[in-house]
């Protein structure tokens, strides 16, 4: 099978970069072995919340000149990063991913543990707030799923409380959730969320809440509507007497899933090749250039191209893994360097193309999780890192394309 890219791995960066590319015109398969992190998205796509010492940052853009130089965001440059950050909100519609109104500044959401984060682009059905220490309603109504354990109703309560919200939490008894329950041992946000892809039950919902919600300001639910699409929350809002405020639950993110769907939607809408469930386990490298790869399900039917992109992230998802005490690329076993505070991360120049024992591969890229040079957890950054290096790699194979 001949392509004009192949993507390796089917998370956020992977279908992104195999998005533009079906929209330039090039022909791409994306290989995707399964889970990607979006399935335990909290609900947004971080930018840049804090640098590496643990100072807060409001403008992304102001604060990379401090990051460190083999940060990705360092390699794309100021001029691009900028640029591809206005470009991903009108990407993500057009795949139908709703979004809150993008500024290139940092704002405020409410996680699943109560906790005020700072971040850069949640999607539509999450609330924004311009001040961590103030939340802009005075009587909250709390309100969970009988038997639904995936929602912290406390620590929400507690966070709400302490910013002067006063609060009443309740349970909501829905005859279709609770025969759901019944015939599951554990019922996750899925489950739920599938009860409410139907109209129907949304006005159930909606029947029993309003008239519960007459003395407050706003509802607080689980993030547990639209596993397809938006249209689920959208209808609900449409129908509730009060503001609403959804909040994530724990794993796995029913936002999560849906753009994960819709990414792939997409990508297949534009005429890209999805194997979906497939591992690519080998690859041909010579003279420093990719020829092919084989995946399990293709057996020895050789998936080739004139550009490969490695899109498998961490060691979550199994883009690197621990093999005799040594961290290694399992595919093309690619150089990966290691630092005290970044961690692992497969060693790139500064066009993210990999090195095999020292020698760049030309026709290869890397994007997304599998990049050193940045602390996820700490710079809250990742969601930001995966989708401006599938821009960036994106972009330069189309120009490439475009020149040859
Ligand atoms: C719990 C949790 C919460 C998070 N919350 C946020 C947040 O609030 N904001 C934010 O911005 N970011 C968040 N992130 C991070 C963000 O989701 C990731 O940075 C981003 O989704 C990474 O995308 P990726 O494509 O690089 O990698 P991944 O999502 O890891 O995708 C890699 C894909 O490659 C596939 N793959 C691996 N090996 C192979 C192979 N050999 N063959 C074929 N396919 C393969 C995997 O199955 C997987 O589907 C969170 C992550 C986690 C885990």
């Amino acid at each position: 099978m001949k392509f004009d890219v192949v993507v390796i791995g089917g998370g956020l960066s992977g279908l992104v970069c195999g998005i533009r590319l079906q929209e330039a015109g090039l022909r791409c398969a994306v290989v995707s072995m399964g889970q990607s992190e979006l399935h335990y998205s909290s609900g947004s796509f971080d930018l840049l919340s804090q640098l590496p010492d643990g100072t807060p940052v409001t403008d992304p853009v102001e604060a990379l000149d401090q990051l460190e130089e083999d940060h990705p965001y360092r390699r794309i440059g100021k001029l691009r990063f900028e640029h591809y950050a206005e470009e991903i909100p009108p990407m993500l519609y057009r795949c139908n991913i709703l979004v809150q109104d993008a500024l290139l500044e940092n704002r405020y959401r409410i996680t699943s543990q109560g906790q005020m984060k700072p971040t850069w682009l949640p999607f539509a059905d999450f609330q924004l707030f311009n001040n961590p220490h103030q939340m802009p309603w005075k009587k909250a109504l709390i309100l969970n799923f009988e038997g639904f354990t995936d929602f912290y109703v406390q620590p929400i309560t507690e966070a709400m409380l302490s910013r002067g919200v006063q609060c009443h939490t309740d349970i909501v008894a829905l005859p279709s959730v609770e025969k759901l329950r019944q015939r599951l041992t554990e019922l996750a946000s899925v489950n739920v969320a599938s009860v409410f892809e139907y109209t129907d039950q949304i006005d159930e919902l909606v029947k029993v809440i309003n008239p519960m919600s007459k003395d407050y300001d706003v509802v607080v639910l689980p993030a547990v509507f639209g596993l397809t699409s938006s249209a689920s929350y959208q209808y609900l809002c449409s129908r509730m007497d009060k503001e609403l405020c959804l909040v994530p639950t724990m794993p796995p993110s029913v936002p999560g899933l849906r753009t994960q769907r819709q990414l792939c939607e997409r990508f297949c809408r534009l005429g890209g090749t999805l194997l979906n469930g497939d591992t690519v386990e080998r690859a041909i490298v010579e003279n420093h250039e990719v020829k092919g790869i084989f995946t399990v399900n293709q057996g020895e039917v050789e998936l080739t191209a004139t550009h490969f992109v490695l899109a498998t992230g961490s060691f979550f998802s199994h883009g690197l893994v621990t093999e005799d005490d040594e961290v290694k690329e399992p595919i093309f076993g690619i150089d990966v360097q290691q630092k005290a505070h970044t961690g692992f991360g497969v060693k790139t120049d500064a066009q993210f193309h990999p090195m095999i024992g020292g020698q760049r591969i030309k026709n290869l890229y890397a994007i997304g999780s599998i990049l050193p040079g940045f602390d996820p957890m700490r710079e809250g950054c990742s969601g930001g890192v995966a989708l401006l290096t599938a821009f960036a790699v994106s972009n330069r194979i189309i120009n490439q394309t475009v020149e040859s």
